[in-house]
């Protein structure tokens, strides 16, 4: 059984950016949501004792475990997204990633464009994430529930582009919204 894991910050912290109201939708309903929908087909199944992990993998590609995979995804993808969002967040990260960003991409407002451009072209509904690949850093982005985890690959930060992440404040201003998470909202890992 998998737990409705507790916010990292209080539901009003984010605000003018994240408001109260999209998080009791987005948290509170389709993130529960995933979670309970997962315990339910996981019962009594092979799946039941293994971690969120181990179960995006072993269920990644094989249609019939297709409702396990997008549920157990969208519970890692979310959890990952509220760890990676932060009151008084947003800007260039400073230290070692700072740099690796500046020399990777040229400079931090490219790797934005970049990044932008990569959420903001996911048609419907999916995640734009940066992929630490060790050597290199890389921008992806992924449809519907699928996530880097299901390839074992290491994310370091995502931003939600379904529009429950973002219509209740931007409407279907998607860019804006990624840039207002890019500026304001988006926490980077100390390294
Ligand atoms: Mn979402």
């Amino acid at each position: 059984m998998f737990e409705v894991k507790p916010l990292p910050f209080a539901k009003d912290a984010l605000e003018p950016y994240m408001s109260q109201e999209t998080l009791d939708y987005h948290y509170g309903k389709h993130y529960k949501t995933y979670v309970e929908t997962l315990n339910r087909l996981i019962a009594g199944t092979e799946f039941e004792n293994l971690s969120l992990e181990e179960i995006i993998q072993k269920t990644y590609q094989k249609p019939e475990y297709q409702a396990i995979f997008n549920n157990a995804a969208q519970a890692w993808n979310h959890e990952f997204f509220w760890s990676v969002l932060s009151p008084g967040g947003g800007g260039e990260p400073k230290g070692k990633l700072g740099a690796r960003i500046s020399k990777q991409f040229g400079s931090y407002e490219k790797f934005c464009e970049t990044f932008k451009q990569a959420a903001v072209s996911q048609f419907g509904s999916g995640w734009a994430w940066v992929i630490d690949n060790g050597d290199k850093l890389e921008i992806v982005k992924t449809a519907n529930a699928d996530t880097p985890i299901a390839r074992g690959q290491k994310p370091i930060m995502t931003v939600d582009v379904w529009e429950h992440a973002y219509y209740l404040d931007f409407q279907n201003r998607r860019a804006d919204f990624v840039s207002s998470f890019l500026d304001n909202l988006a926490k980077w890992p100390n390294e």
